[in-house]
């Protein structure tokens, strides 16, 4: 739960607290999205972060919502700006800048609008079992990490703190937000994830699948991508140089802190403290992402936002 006392002040008092975020109010309208270095692996957060995480993650959006918009005009997001507002304190620039997007505060559909472009994890696991997937049927064959014909729409419940999401079904979904929003989420988070697996796979990198969130602009009854897009937090990379159908893939990312927490017996455990090279390795895995995706080095990119 949020805590009441907000590190900014009361200029910016502190909406809301997620695993990763958090939200300060700035206006009426607008928010104050910060990311922070905080890990999750195996659905526990480590005791010490990734220095950095914060920034790539909110870089790699930022750079998203520029191309998407590009390539898909009709798209909106909830993107307003880098610069910090005036009313963040001077002492508490330096920690925010980078990290903080100033977004539009819309009303959050709760669905988690999920993408699936390659047969992995908990989709794998329902294929195995039933042959389906969120109750729908896919032919008969697939081998493990195979890319599908077509991506598949697979929503979930967006659950409250401490709860698991359960996969729905789209009629399902269509129940939970209404028939014709629910449409135009499927219609956009394919259209999206399209745009994006085609942009990275050039680059080297697999969007195996992914998560979306979107928001109601409630004057123009517009629906609109919200919350972090296409990071590494929000999606299953796959580096292209390795991957093989047939098998698991080593996720991009955290796939040397989930392999040091099974080797020491702490896997799922609390209160964990990452050492110093596994902490060093898993922040170059980001900053190599952040490299790729971006064609920017993180070092100057950073040294840029003093
Ligand atoms: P996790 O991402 O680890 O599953 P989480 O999504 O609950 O957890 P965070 O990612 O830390 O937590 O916090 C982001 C929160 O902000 C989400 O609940 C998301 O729905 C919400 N959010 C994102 N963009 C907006 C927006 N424009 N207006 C209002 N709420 C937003
Ligand atoms: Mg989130």
């Amino acid at each position: 739960m949020a805590p009441k006392q907000s590190i900014l002040g009361e200029a910016l008092p502190l909406v809301a607290s997620g695993k990763v975020r958090d939200l300060y109010q700035v206006d009426e309208k607008s928010l104050l999205f910060v990311a922070s270095d905080r890990i999750s692996a195996y659905d526990v957060i480590m005791k010490n972060g990734v220095p950095d995480k914060g920034i790539i993650l909110t870089l790699i959006t930022k750079h998203w919502f520029e191309y998407l918009q590009k390539e898909i005009p009709d798209l909106k997001t909830h993107f307003i700006s880098l610069d910090l507002p005036s009313s963040v304190p001077q002492d508490k620039v330096a920690e925010l800048k980078g990290r903080s997007m100033h977004v539009r505060q819309l009303k959050v559909f709760p669905v988690e609008a999920i993408v699936r472009g390659y047969i992995t994890g908990s989709a794998w696991s329902s294929y195995k079992k039933t042959g389906e997937v969120n109750g729908r049927k896919l032919p008969e064959g697939l081998q493990e990490s195979q890319e599908f014909p077509e991506p598949i729409y697979t929503p979930s419940t967006k659950a409250e703190l401490g709860q698991h999401d359960e996969n729905i079904s789209t009629e399902e979904a269509a129940k939970i937000v209404g028939e014709k929003y629910a449409h135009r989420i499927e219609e956009l988070s394919l259209t999206i994830y399209k745009t994006a697996r085609d942009y990275a796979r050039e680059k080297g990198i697999i969007i195996a699948d992914t998560k979306f969130e979107f928001g109601l602009d409630e004057e123009t009854d517009q629906v609109v991508l919200i919350d972090e897009v296409l990071t590494p937090d929000s999606s299953r990379f796959w580096s292209k140089s390795t991957y093989k159908v047939g098998q698991g893939q080593d996720s991009f990312d955290k796939q040397f802190l989930r392999d040091w927490l099974t080797k020491n017996g702490l896997k799922g455990k609390e209160d964990v403290s990452m050492p110093e090279d596994v902490r060093d390795v898993t922040r170059s895995k980001y900053a190599e992402a952040f490299k790729i995706l971006t064609g920017k080095s993180l070092q100057d990119t950073i040294q840029n936002l003093q």
